[in-house]
């Protein structure tokens, strides 16, 4: 290769691929231990592939993304996994979305039908997880409309599944997770699981914060999902404002040239 082209640019950002395959392999133990499987959440560091091997190395079987391209970047350089949209989908991408993602958060039902409609021509199988809206004013349906919301959801028996319920915190309006808004939650799962008549394999309880809840014996305990992304990019939650014990947090360098330094009066 040629000298300028090995040059080192900057900025530069340093990944330290073996920490956050660490970090991915005690979150996914310890989560375990909680009846918990970890989403491994790949925005925060712009869905390099080399970083979703190192989650997938850490045990980490689905990567989840607020971004298509970001899992088809991921999915053509060979990371073989499962994946998840964790934004919700505009009705212009819904082709993209059966045909990348294996699950999807939604919470509108008119989506809903058009994706059904998809998933039957198409054959491919999407798995929603159905958002309900506890206070953060991000996406999702009002928690206390739950019934309704529910009965609305018992039509959809196809190739595209209700797989279960989730909810954002500390996002839009920065609602912190608690034992009152999780255990609202669950009962909006109850409320689908007696509209469908079977009971939901996911209930995702949210992010990095709520795994600070887990690790306090706060999460209810219908919940087996978290979506992890904080806590394994950086081992640190900004929700509570902690650093994570047992996780590392050297997981990333900044490198920059200092092009000016200068004492003034
Ligand atoms: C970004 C994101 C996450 C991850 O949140 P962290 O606090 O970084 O763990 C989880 N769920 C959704 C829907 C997200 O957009």
């Amino acid at each position: 290769m040629p000298l300028e082209q090995k040059k080192t640019k900057y900025p530069l950002l340093r990944v330290k691929l073996d920490n956050i395959r660490k970090n991915a392999g005690s979150l996914v133990a310890e989560c375990a231990r909680h009846g918990v499987n970890v989403w491994g959440v790949s925005k925060g560091i712009s869905a390099f592939p080399e970083v979703a091997r190192a989650f997938a190395s850490g045990g980490i079987k689905i990567i989840a993304d607020s971004r298509l391209d970001n899992i088809r970047r991921m999915r053509e350089a060979g990371v073989a996994l499962e994946y998840a949209l964790i934004r919700i989908p505009m009705r212009s991408e819904l082709e993209e979305l059966a045909e990348l993602c294996d699950y999807t958060l939604i919470s509108d039902i008119g989506t809903l039908e058009a994706l059904a409609e998809i998933c039957e021509k198409s054959g491919r199988e999407v798995k929603c997880v159905v958002m309900f809206d506890m206070g953060d004013l991000r996406e999702g349906f009002w928690f206390k409309e739950a019934e309704r919301t529910a009965a609305g959801l018992a039509k959809f028996t196809g190739k595209m599944k209700i797989a279960g319920v989730g909810a954002n915190f500390a996002c839009a309006s920065g609602v912190l997770p608690s034992a009152r808004n999780l255990t609202e939650l669950a009962a909006c799962g109850a409320a689908v699981e007696a509209a469908l008549g079977r009971p939901l394999a996911i209930y995702s309880g949210g992010g990095t914060g709520s795994f600070v809840m887990m690790r306090r014996g706060s999460l209810p305990g219908a919940f087996n999902n978290l979506r992890l992304g904080e806590a394994l990019l950086l081992g640190r939650d900004t929700s509570f404002g902690m650093l994570l014990d047992g996780l590392s947090q050297d997981t990333m360098r900044i490198e920059a040239e200092l092009v000016e330094v200068r004492t003034k009066p």
